[in-house]
């Protein structure tokens, strides 16, 4: 960290005068928040300091009293790109992801065609070249055909791969079987790959399925998808961890068993992490009787006992990242059949201040409110940049991009269908107040949206390609 109470207001030598100065008295820096200034020049993060030293004429932007976040990370979204974008597109997704305060986002595979392959892989950064808001990476899919293609995946393509050990019936390249599971373990150890998991037991689906046929209401259809088989799926994926060493991040953990599950193994030094969703944080079983198909999901909305303990991981600092886990359906796909309905919601644009409104209603009395901002820094910042490996992410300091969200904390604002920026045009939060918005989201030191005028910037996020050697990175 910079420190630079120069008096004067002359550049500081060997600085190059910032092109964008962002002043104000909560930012929310690795150290703490402080009073300080930005000094952004050519997308990057120059210098934050403790008073505003830059040259006068420099263009300024003052925050006042709401927290500067880094620009938020969101590393599961599903922005059905391609083959699904009757759902929704990069478009939306990302002014979705930029209403909510997200600057960089890692997308799912199960698109159409799934992106299992390099080539795909690269065929999809292509196609939304020119139409994101935010900087993106992609977690490539498990050909579960060929999961020794995981021992030799180039880091400059993917350094994470989803595998689904569970899904609707309808989605395709579940990995069902153990030794398929754990040919996939063994290579993505062998080519350093990052796992990220759907860890449910779609065997025990199957059986309940079979016994009890299809489900005529919600509750029935969560009685058919129980927190054992989380719990079941949790202890084989750290059972693989275990024996082959392989890094693994477990995704959507809705019971109170498998966080505790998960945090054991991390304490006994297994390399293992999870992702709590903003949704599971959001509601609980008791919504779900009111809001029907809108929180169908997979895994499904828990007990209010589970919620409280997901919160605790959050506090506490146990879970490595907080997901949207945003998944758009057309209202008309949300109003099939029980069975038929698809799982997922959209949730990038509200899980930030969700996760906010959350922790300001859970205040404990020796927390303050820049503790939560902290947290919600380390959850949607620094958590996701270290787990994925996105040099310049996450942070406010001297190197870093020049990505930044304003949080004007105390804001109260019900969200209404008017305000959804997902292409699906509805959201499970219509009807709730939130406490804390968004009022602006920068990235690389230029506004892609500002609450007041209603107005995105341009479309030219970039594809972050994996870890390249130091200062080799913006071409
Ligand atoms: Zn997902």
């Amino acid at each position: 960290m910079e420190l630079n109470p120069a008096p004067d207001h002359a550049p500081q030598a060997g600085r190059p005068a910032p092109d964008l100065v962002v002043t104000g008295r909560r930012i929310v820096t690795p150290d703490g928040v402080r009073p300080g200034a930005v000094h952004i020049r050519d997308g990057r993060i120059t210098a934050v300091e403790d008073t505003d030293t830059a040259p006068p004429a420099a263009p300024r932007i003052d925050a006042g009293d709401q927290y500067v976040l880094p620009g938020l990370i969101d590393s599961h979204v599903h922005f059905r790109t391609p083959g699904l974008t009757h759902k929704e597109d990069w478009e939306h997704g990302s002014r979705a992801a930029v209403t909510g305060g997200f600057t960089t986002v890692i997308d799912m595979p199960n698109t159409r065609p799934a992106t299992n392959s390099p080539e795909l892989l690269l065929a999809k950064a292509d196609e939304i070249a020119g139409r994101s808001l935010v900087d993106h990476r992609f977690h490539i899919g498990l050909d579960p055909e060929r999961p020794e293609l995981l021992a030799e995946l180039d880091p400059a393509v993917a350094t994470s791969s989803k595998i689904f050990m569970a899904g609707h019936h309808t989605a395709p390249n579940v990995v069902r079987d153990f030794a398929t599971l754990e040919k996939a373990f063994a290579a993505a150890a062998q080519g350093g790959v990052q796992l990220v998991l759907h860890a449910e037991d779609d065997e025990l689906f199957s059986l309940l399925d079979g016994w009890w046929g299809a489900p005529g209401s919600y509750r029935e259809y969560e009685a058919r998808r129980p927190r054992s088989a989380g719990i079941v799926a949790v202890a084989k994926v750290l059972e693989l961890v275990r024996r082959h060493g392989t890094k693994a991040h477990i995704l959507h953990l809705s019971s109170a068993e498998e966080a505790d599950l998960v945090c054991a193994a991390r304490a006994a030094g297994l390399p293992v992490s999870f992702e709590v969703t903003g949704h599971h944080l959001a509601f609980t079983d008791e919504d779900t009787a009111r809001l029907g198909a809108r929180t169908r999901l997979s895994p499904s909305i828990r007990s209010r006992t589970d919620q409280e303990r997901l919160w605790d991981a959050v506090r506490e600092a146990q879970s490595a990242t907080i997901g949207s886990d945003h998944a758009p359906h057309t209202i008309e796909e949300k109003t099939r059949s029980v069975q038929d309905s698809p799982p997922g919601l959209p949730g990038v644009q509200e899980l930030a201040v969700g996760v906010w409104t959350g922790l300001c209603r859970r205040r404990r009395s020796q927390d303050n409110s820049d503790r939560a901002a902290e947290l919600l820094a380390r959850c949607l910042g620094s958590g996701p940049a270290d787990l994925f490996e996105l040099p310049g992410k996450g942070r406010i300091a001297p190197g870093a991009d020049a990505d930044l969200a304003f949080l004007d904390p105390g804001a109260t604002w019900m969200m209404s269908a008017a305000d959804v920026r997902s292409k699906c045009g509805w959201s499970a939060y219509e009807g709730w107040t939130f406490t804390g918005r968004i009022t602006r989201t920068l990235r690389a030191g230029r506004t892609v949206w500002d609450l007041a005028t209603g107005a995105y910037g341009a479309y030219d996020g970039r594809f972050l390609a994996g870890p390249a050697p130091e200062g080799d990175r913006r071409g």
